[in-house]
């Protein structure tokens, strides 16, 4: 008996291996990782990690926990190809690994920008540990910074360095802050916070180039022609999937490894979960890969789950948090597709919800520092109850009532 193998061990292949024993396997698990580290959590490392010179990694789990469930941990190793047929993974350099049920639990990376100057150091984007370490090396270096792309990892690293006392600029393309992530109203009070921090904010304009001197990082030159001072850039455009190992074994592919609702791929064998991974989502109908912890750690579960023989489909309810400056962000459900909304408390005073509507249907909740309106959401959508937009309006307490 080979086993499951899990190829990526980040949140998610964590978590499925954990998910497995404590579901009862008792077959060999093994979880291979290309990083030569304890694995770790990711969010930290923009909203802490990167100013602070004492900060430690934190571990997903204590290294007393892969011996003490059996769980074969193998750092600093990387699949470079699938055989499906043969149930076997090469290992990249030598060696094979052979599988029962392979979870390809393979992440996401940032993606490149084509620019000239990013082969210069001092241009840098934020994924790993090993990323996050860089940065802050560089950052005790670095008096001015700029960042590409005003999404969640590229605010949050900006106001993280403004508090460190950077001088931070971030020039974003389209012509607000997280694009695709949150309504405007939202966006616009993180931009207003974030510029009141001293960072500064360029929307509708790109990068044009970078400039060097002596093989080092100076400048960006924007697309108005102005030449921003940088010793230090970060690229925080997003990332792409990491899915060339699974479509080279001829797994189906579309924005993600695809999988059904068990987290099964087009291959029997193979399963795929997290950042890698696209699915029609039952909250929405529509296709999905989402970046999230609670995405990556709720598929894990299932697809230990469904290696068990369980057959339940996926149904947990999307959150995400990001914390930028002085703003805890929360967000629960998916809020695309709405046509009104409901604001709860006071952007003034930094403590604000949005209820977001199709017709009737409560489709999710953005929420600044109101974590109660967070928590509450999650149990209301998790319950599948969708309060009118009256009862939201009325407050919290009308909203507990009418759950109860
Ligand atoms: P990953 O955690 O990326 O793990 C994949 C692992 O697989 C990596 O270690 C990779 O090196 C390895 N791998 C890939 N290919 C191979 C191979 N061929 N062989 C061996 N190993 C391989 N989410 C939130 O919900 N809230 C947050 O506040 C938040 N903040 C974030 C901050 C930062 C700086 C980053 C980078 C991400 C943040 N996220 C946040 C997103 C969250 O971390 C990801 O959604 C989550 O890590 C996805 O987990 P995963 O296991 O799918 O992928």
């Amino acid at each position: 008996k080979n086993g499951v193998v899990i190829v990526g061990a980040g949140h998610a292949g964590v978590q499925a291996a954990a998910s497995l024993r404590e579901e009862g396997y008792d077959g060999p698990v093994v979880l291979v990782g290309d990083e030569n580290e304890l694995p770790y959590h990711k969010p930290p490392l923009s909203k802490t990690f990167i100013k602070d010179a004492e900060a430690k990694p934190q571990p997903l789990r204590g290294e007393a926990f892969y011996s003490g469930n059996a769980i074969d941990y193998r750092p600093g190793v990387r699949i470079d190809r699938i055989d499906a047929g043969a149930r076997r993974l090469d290992v990249a350099g030598s060696g094979t690994i052979s599988f029962d049920r392979l979870v390809l639990a393979t992440g996401s990376r940032p993606r490149l920008l084509k620019l000239d100057g990013t082969e210069l150091a001092g241009v840098v984007s934020l994924r790993s540990l090993a990323d996050a370490r860089l940065i802050r090396e560089l950052s005790a270096e670095s008096e001015d910074v700029v960042i590409l792309g005003g999404g969640f990892i590229g605010l949050e690293i900006a106001a993280t360095l403004r508090a460190a006392g950077r001088k931070v600029t971030v020039v974003e393309a389209v012509d607000r802050l997280l694009g695709r992530a949150v309504a405007p109203v939202i966006a616009a009070h993180v931009r207003q916070r974030l510029e009141a921090m001293g960072v500064r904010i360029m929307t509708g304009t790109t990068v044009s180039r970078l400039e060097g001197d002596g093989g080092r990082v100076s400048a960006a030159i924007t697309s108005s022609g102005e030449r921003l001072r940088a010793q230090m850039v970060i690229i925080g455009i997003g990332v792409v999937p990491n899915v060339e190992l699974a479509e080279a074994a001829g797994v189906t592919i579309g924005n993600g490894i695809r999988v059904d609702q068990h987290m099964q791929s087009s291959i029997a064998e193979i399963l795929a979960v997290g950042d890698a991974a696209s699915y029609r989502h039952w909250f929405t109908g529509g296709d999905v890969r989402l970046e999230s912890v609670q995405n990556a750690t709720d598929q894990a579960r299932l697809a230990a789950r469904t290696i068990l023989g369980h057959a339940e489909p996926f149904s947990a309810v999307p959150w995400f948090w990001s914390d930028i400056g002085d703003m805890k962000l929360q967000m629960v459900g998916l809020t695309q597709g709405g046509d009104s909304h409901v604001v709860l408390g006071e952007p003034a005073e930094n403590k604000f919800s949005i209820y977001h509507y199709a017709g009737n249907r409560l489709l999710g909740i953005e929420s600044v520092n109101r974590p109660a309106d967070h928590m509450l959401g999650r149990r209301m959508l998790g319950a599948g109850f969708s309060p009118a937009p009256q009862t939201v309006a009325a407050g919290p307490d009308a909203l507990k009532a009418a759950l109860a």
